[in-house]
């Protein structure tokens, strides 16, 4: 009885002298680079969690210019688009990202726009100063993922219109819009649309006085696709 339990303590003491052999060896490797770092990362416990839903948001013109700009009277800058397209992503974003999803703002010809993969790009911008209202969505004329174009644009006439109040403008859709440059660049398989958010002009009060409300706009929409899309995977 009493060999038994010495046995057993000296194979315990056994383990642990592997172990840490083990680890001196690992670490040892590491510091030496002898263990390449795609190893290490293989080994990364973070690697087999669930990762969140990734889309991503174009803050229209940012880092490149501001986009129209609208002025008073007295011929003084009052706002500019690239101010309110950053104001609506920011917004938006923080929404989705309380709802966990991982958002990406991205400036208008954002490095990472090339060969993106994301579950979706939207790119917000706005009209001109001048007195028209309503909202334009566009997507790609020819797409590679025709049926999920289809339902993002589906959920911003929807949600979009609703919480917005704005009715389509469809006849001021241009080339701009559906050749957009960033329908190019991303991944064929990325789903992608371009939001005119409203006319500075007409829809002022709007898009500068309760940006919040065309965020939440924006993110219904968004959560709109990914919803339909998850419940098409599991079809
Ligand atoms: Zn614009």
């Amino acid at each position: 009885m009493r060999r038994r339990t010495v046995r057993q303590i000296q194979r315990l003491f056994a383990l642990i002298s592997f172990l840490l052999v083990t680890a001196i060896v690992l670490l040892a490797g590491q510091s030496l680079g002898v263990i390449p770092q795609d190893l290490l990362a293989f080994a990364d416990p973070a690697r087999f969690l669930p990762r969140p839903p990734q889309i991503a948001l174009i803050s229209g013109h940012a880092g490149f210019d501001s986009g129209a700009v609208c002025t008073d009277a007295a011929g003084n800058v009052t706002f500019t688009e690239a101010e309110i397209n950053a104001r609506v992503a920011g917004l938006a974003a923080q929404r989705l990202r309380r709802a966990g999803v991982d958002v990406l703002i991205l400036d208008e010809y954002d490095p990472r726009l090339e060969n993106l993969d994301t579950l979706l790009l939207l790119s917000l911008h706005a009209d001109s100063c001048i007195e028209l209202s309503g909202y334009k969505a566009a997507g790609r004329i020819s797409s590679s993922v025709p049926a999920e174009d289809g339902i993002l644009l589906a959920c911003l006439e929807q949600h979009y219109a609703a919480a917005t109040g704005l009715l389509p403008h469809p006849n001021t859709i241009t080339h701009d819009m559906t050749r957009y440059h960033a329908f190019r660049r991303i991944l064929p398989s990325t789903p992608a649309a371009i939001l005119e958010m409203g006319f500075l002009g007409g829809d002022q009060t709007l898009l500068v006085n309760d940006a919040d409300r065309v965020a939440t706009g924006v993110a219904e929409s968004v959560t709109c696709y990914l919803e339909q899309k998850k419940a098409m995977n599991e079809e």
